[in-house]
């Protein structure tokens, strides 16, 4: 069931799968279901829901942007969505995972491992590998699902990304007030607003939205802040 229904669904967000991609997600649904038992990954326990609302709506990204040979950076991973689910339909993507939790991080090497994809995994916190020279605007896209508003995610994202290059949100269909609110914040840290993106997950009534951010300018030293600065208010 959840193969028919990646296959399907990724043809309908026209990213054809490469080899072996049906397969990779049933591994990774496994691993995903077996770890929760352990500690939290996803509130989605049922394959079909994991199919649609994390691997489809992941995939769409890869459809929205072209990632091959780029560059993908994917902030506060979690289980590894989008950034894996990308990487199984997108494996020409050269993808670093970030999440501020060991486990996970620790969870999505052995993932990685045992799929045979090559990936950077890597426990941090997006606000200070934004400091880092090592990961400072060196990725051509940054990408996050669920993490935090707009105006917040912003600062954890765009110091990441390298000028020329583009911050992807995942939003729901209601984000008009948090882009609104993210506007100041996302001019003062180098970057604009680009398009915005609507699609349907396949197979559900579910509309969701892909901000498109351009770095146009580097990021001014002062930014990334502190967690607590970041949370407070806007730069
Ligand atoms: N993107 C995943 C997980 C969302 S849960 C999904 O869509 O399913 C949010 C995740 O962000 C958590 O795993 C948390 O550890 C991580 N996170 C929150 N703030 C972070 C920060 N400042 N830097 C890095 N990771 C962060």
């Amino acid at each position: 069931m959840l193969e028919r229904i990646i296959a399907e669904g990724a043809s309908a967000l026209g990213v054809p799968l490469p080899e072996g991609a049906e397969e990779r997600y049933r591994t990774y649904f496994q691993r995903l279901t077996e770890a929760n038992s352990d500690f939290n990954l996803t509130a989605i326990e049922s394959e079909e829901d994991a199919a649609r609302l994390h691997f489809l709506d992941s995939i769409a990204v890869a459809g929205l942007a072209d990632l091959r040979g780029r560059t993908l950076a994917d902030i506060g991973t979690g289980g590894g969505l989008p950034g894996l689910a990308i990487k199984i339909a997108v494996p020409e993507t050269d993808l670093t995972m970030i999440d501020a939790t060991e486990k996970k991080i620790d969870f999505l090497s052995r993932l990685t491992r045992e799929l045979g994809l090559d990936c950077k995994c890597v426990a941090g916190r997006a606000e200070e590998l934004g400091r880092d020279p090592e990961y400072r605007e060196i990725f051509d896209f940054t990408v996050s699902r669920a993490v935090a508003r707009l105006r917040v995610l912003a600062e954890l994202c765009l110091p990441l990304t390298k000028v020329g290059g583009r911050f992807l949100a995942m939003k729901s269909d209601d984000c008009g007030g948090e882009v609104e609110e993210a506007r100041a914040a996302v001019s003062a840290l180098g970057g604009e607003f680009g398009e915005i993106r609507e699609y349907t997950v396949p197979g559900t009534g579910i509309k969701r939205r892909l901000v498109v951010v351009e770095k146009t300018a580097p990021t001014d030293a002062r930014f990334p802040r502190r967690w607590a600065a970041i949370a407070k208010r806007a730069p």
